[in-house]
C-alpha cells in the first residue's frame, strides 16, 4: 500500500515516541531499584567496567577479552533476576516495556513490516480513530448478558434472549479461537439495538489483539470508497484506491449495518465484488444488519445472498433494543 511521506512520516514519528517513553520508564524503574538495592547498581557498575576494559582490548586488536565478559555479564544478569525477586520485584522489572514485543516498537521485524506497522497503516489510511474508541468501551472484558432478557422465548429462534446471545458469543469466540486455521465469515442479524456492533467490536479487539488487520467500515462508508475508486478521479481516486486495497487483503472486514447505504445496482454489484474477492482469498468478513435473511435475497442478489447463505455461520441476536434498556 503506497503511503503518502506525511503518513509514513507521522507513523515512524509514533514509533520514536513509543521508544523514547519506554526508555524514559525504565530509566525511572532503574532508579527506584537502585535506591531500593544497592548491591544491584553495584553490579551493573562492574559489568560497565568490565565492558569498557574488553572494548579498549578489542581495539587493541586482541579479541580474548570477549568470552570473559560475556561470562560476566550473564553472571551479573542472574544476580541481577535474582535480586529483584528477593526484594519482591517481578523478574523483568528492568526489562522495556514494549507495546509490541513482536518489533521491541521498532515496527520492523527484520526487513519486513511488523504487523503492529500494518495496522498503523489501516488505521491512518481509514481513519479508524473510531474503532480504536469503540473497542476500549465495548470488549468482551465488558460484555453483559443482563441486557438479555430469559423470560421469553422467542419464536423465531426457541430460546430465550440470554440462551441464544450465549450461543452466539460461543461461535464468536470459536471464530476468533480458529481464525489462523479455519476460514469463516459472520452475519450478525436482528432488530435495532440487540447488540450487533457492540459484538463486532469485541471480536475486533480480539484479532487486533492477536496482531490481525482490522477494518471497520459502516456500508455507508464501504459504498462511499468503491463508488470513489471507480469513478473519482485525480486526488479523490488516488485515496480511494489506496483505501480499497485493503479493503480486500485486511485479515477481517467489518461491514457494518449493510443495508442502510443507497440501495442500487452499483451497490449490488459492488457488494458481490467486494465479499467474493474476500472470499478467493480466504479472508474473513462480518456483516451486520437489521435485515432479515429474507429481505438480504430480496435486496440484493441471488448471487449475494448464496455466498452469504452459504459461507457465513449466520448468527441471529435477538431481545430487546439495548440502548432504551441502558437509559432506565
Ligand atoms: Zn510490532
Amino acid at each position: 500500500m503506497a503511503l503518502k511521506n506525511y503518513q509514513y512520516n507521522k507513523i515512524l514519528r509514533e514509533y520514536d515516541m513509543k521508544q523514547l517513553k519506554n526508555k524514559h520508564d525504565l530509566d525511572i524503574r532503574t532508579e527506584e531499584v537502585y535506591n531500593a538495592i544497592p548491591e544491584l547498581k553495584e553490579i551493573d557498575d562492574a559489568v560497565v567496567t568490565c565492558a569498557v576494559q574488553s572494548a579498549k582490548l578489542m581495539l587493541m586488536g586482541d579479541d580474548k577479552p570477549l568470552p570473559a565478559l560475556k561470562k560476566v555479564t550473564e553472571e551479573a544478569s542472574e544476580k541481577r533476576t535474582a535480586l529483584l525477586v528477593k526484594h519482591g520485584y517481578p523478574a523483568d522489572y528492568l526489562q522495556p516495556a514494549y507495546h509490541c514485543p513482536d518489533c521491541k516498537d521498532t515496527g520492523y521485524i527484520g526487513t519486513e513490516k511488523c504487523h503492529c506497522f500494518k495496522q498503523a497503516i489501516v488505521d491512518i489510511v481509514y481513519s479508524q480513530s473510531n474503532i480504536k474508541t469503540a473497542i476500549t468501551r465495548e470488549n468482551f472484558e465488558v460484555f453483559s448478558y443482563d441486557f438479555y432478557s430469559e423470560d421469553y422465548v422467542d419464536p423465531s429462534t426457541r430460546l430465550s434472549p440470554r440462551d441464544n446471545i450465549k450461543k452466539v458469543v460461543e461461535v464468536s469466540w470459536d471464530f476468533i479461537h480458529k481464525f489462523d486455521e479455519e476460514y469463516n465469515n459472520l452475519l450478525l442479524y436482528g432488530n435495532t439495538g440487540v447488540g450487533k456492533t457492540f459484538l463486532a467490536n469485541c471480536i475486533a479487539r480480539e484479532l487486533l489483539d492477536r496482531a490481525h488487520t482490522v477494518i471497520y467500515l459502516t456500508a455507508f462508508q464501504l459504498f462511499d470508497i468503491l463508488e470513489k475508486n471507480k469513478f473519482g478521479k485525480g486526488e479523490d481516486n488516488y485515496e480511494s484506491q489506496n483505501q480499497f486495497e485493503y479493503i480486500l487483503d485486511c485479515d477481517l472486514l467489518i461491514i457494518d449495518d449493510l443495508g442502510t447505504e443507497l440501495n442500487n445496482s452499483f451497490v449490488n454489484v459492488q457488494l458481490y465484488l467486494c465479499i467474493n474477492e474476500r472470499f478467493l482469498r480466504r479472508k474473513a468478513t462480518i456483516i451486520s444488519t437489521n435485515l432479515s435473511l429474507d429481505n438480504i435475497n430480496t435486496i440484493y442478489s441471488e448471487r449475494v445472498f448464496s455466498r452469504i447463505a452459504s459461507n457465513y455461520s449466520l448468527l441471529k441476536i435477538v431481545g430487546d433494543d439495548i440502548r432504551l434498556k441502558k437509559l432506565f
